[in-house]
């Protein structure tokens, strides 16, 4: 059970008696944003683990700042994590905490711990060293120590007044702070009076106008962990240099003590996972929405036609690991292809079309032929197709000069319609501009459904719609959203970096009539396209449908690739 470092930390604990041998984790989001894949491996982690060592899982909202959060949020994430398959233990709010922490920071002033200060922003970041820590964090020498507020040492009497009063609205937002007092000196700048709680006249989403000052992240995180029992406080690794701070805070408290445990972050190809940056994606309109297939929101996967399964598959892969990393788009990619092979029903549909006219078989007449729905699950059945004269078959699979090794058609070439005939391409119309606006074909009717019964070959299947049954749909291909593989490599730039092509929308493609059975969200695929979603845009007239993912590694439409 030990292939990873949380859950060697954890079997260590449980050896020693360390929480009694209980776990209990926690998923931590602040709803000032929708989850993204990199929010599913901290879900997939502090579930999985939960489950495992037969413990317990909250969903727990950190919203400590009513300026960004909205309940809009609280609700996206609550049905995303139910649509990752988890099913969390008890559901919590810091916000549900605010009284006791007031309690606990009165307590931290009591004890000469904490101060009021009346230092602004800029002035508190001055006094820090902010700057010099971030040459330390470039590794250009050690930090000098901070320099003490002038208010550090006013007394109990007069912080616990000051404190009464910033809580009952008496100061002007940002005038005043309240700080623990720990170390100036402090090698982690972190340490060095870190600020607990500012005044913020802003209308919470839980508590409305209750309160003007809202505790900060550090000062409610542990606490948080500590009043719900939680055994081991996951978080990413750029929490580690505040592990320090929330161990501080749980001592001199004297509280009971989760231990905090930190992993890498996850990163992906060709996107960002940043939610200040999701949002600026979605507020600027770069995207259609936070549910966009192309973000790498839950959201957005899910209307793509991303599985659950498949993104769980992928958290699973991927590990847990203590340095940072960025994972291949190709390794999730390749999870939903492997889910959708197994489970989804395949169809025939043609993208950009081509006419054919099988010109030796009768204007009046039309077959239903048997169709396999899923190769890979017997018991999905089979369906019939109808197949007819004239027939629409995908533009590129026809090529007037072919290379050597083309094996669809060309004028000339023989190949098979998939469930049906042999046809053979006699001859290519072109319009007044030399463009292929129509092939002339013959079939052969002893190779319905099979070979010939001369035993000649063909190496080219093709897919194909029947012109009078076709159902018109939309089809919406998704490309990456980044030309380059780390956006966040490119600073300001980032948002030159968008792909120009990431969506191209081809207003009509024509589908077999079995398209009109598919439910809502359905996945399917399109036989030698890729893997298709219904999306939430189409009506009983007009279809829609996503392209989730190609069927082939590659990653872009431009990679639909048919097998040659
Ligand atoms: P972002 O940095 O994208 O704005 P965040 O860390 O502010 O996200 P939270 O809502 O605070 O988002 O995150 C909830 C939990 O998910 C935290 O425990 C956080 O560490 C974890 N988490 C966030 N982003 C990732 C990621 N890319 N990979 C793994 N875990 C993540
Ligand atoms: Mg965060």
């Amino acid at each position: 059970m030990s292939d990873d470092f949380i859950r060697e930390i954890i079997n260590e604990h449980n050896t020693a008696g360390r929480f009694d041998g209980r776990v209990h984790t926690r998923f931590p989001p602040e709803p000032n944003g929708y989850l993204h894949i990199g929010h599913a491996k901290s879900i997939f982690i502090n579930f999985t683990l939960a489950k495992e060592y037969g413990g317990k899982c909250n969903l727990r909202f950190d919203d400590t700042n009513p300026a960004k959060e909205d309940q809009e949020y609280v609700d996206a994430i609550k049905e995303n994590v139910r649509w990752l398959g988890f099913k969390w233990d008890a559901e919590f709010f810091a916000s549900d905490y605010y009284e006791q922490l007031y309690d606990w920071a009165a307590q931290l002033i009591k004890a000469g711990k904490a101060y009021v200060d009346d230092l602004n922003d800029a002035e508190i970041r001055e006094y820090r060293g902010t700057n010099a820590g971030s040459r330390l964090q470039a590794g250009k020498g050690a930090t000098p120590p901070g320099k003490n507020s002038p208010f550090r040492d006013r007394s109990v009497a007069e912080n616990l007044d000051l404190f009464a009063r910033m809580r009952a609205g008496e100061f002007p937002d940002g005038s005043k702070t309240l700080r623990a007092k720990i170390d100036m000196a402090h090698p982690n700048l972190n340490m060095r009076d870190p600020v607990m709680y500012r005044i913020l006249r802003a209308t919470h989403h839980r508590t409305g106008d209750q309160w003007c000052i809202y505790p900060m992240y550090d000062f409610t995180h542990g606490q948080s962990d500590s009043l719900e029992g939680i055994t081991h406080s996951i978080c990413t690794l750029e929490f580690e240099n505040h592990r320090p701070l929330y161990d501080w805070y749980l001592n001199e408290l004297n509280l009971y003590h989760p231990q905090q445990i930190e992993f890498a972050r996850l990163n992906l190809t060709y996107t960002v996972l940043s939610k200040r940056r999701l949002l600026t994606l979605v507020k600027e309109n770069h995207v259609r929405g936070w549910d966009d297939p192309r973000l790498p929101t839950l959201a957005g996967f899910r209307r793509r036609g991303y599985t659950p399964a498949a993104i769980r598959n992928f958290c699973l892969k991927i590990g847990v690991a203590k340095t940072d990393s960025r994972v291949d788009l190709a390794l999730l990619e390749f999870c939903l292809r492997e889910d959708l092979n197994r489970s989804a029903r395949r169809l025939m549909g043609v993208l950009r079309p081509l006419k054919i006219v099988i010109t030796n078989y009768p204007a009046d007449r039309e077959e239903f032929l048997d169709a396999v729905n899923n190769p890979e699950d017997p018991a999905a059945g089979s369906r019939k197709i109808p197949f007819s004269r004239e027939l629409y078959i995908e533009r590129d699979d026809f090529m007037e000069n072919p290379p050597k090794k083309f094996f669809r058609l060309s004028v000339g070439a023989e190949v098979r319609l998939r469930y049906a005939y042999f046809i053979k391409c006699e001859e290519a119309i072109k319009d007044a501009a030399g463009n292929v606006v129509e092939l002339r074909c013959a079939y052969d009717e002893a190779t319905r459904g099979g070979d010939a019964p001369d035993g000649r070959k063909v190496k080219g299947t093709l897919h194909w719609v029947s012109v009078k049954h076709a159902v018109a749909a939309e089809a919406r291909l998704y490309d990456r959203l980044f030309t380059v593989e780390n956006p966040d490599g490119e600073r300001d730039n980032w948002l030159n970096c968008l792909n120009p092509q990431s969506l191209e929308i081809i207003p009509e493609i024509y589908a077999e009539p079995a398209v009109k059975e598919l439910g809502a969200a359905e996945k399917f695929q399109f036989e030698r396209v890729g893997y298709f979603s219904v999306d939430k845009d189409a009506t009983p007239q007009k279809p829609v449908f996503n392209l989730a993912v190609t069927l082939k590694d590659g990653g872009a439409k431009k990679d639909i690739d048919r097998a040659k």
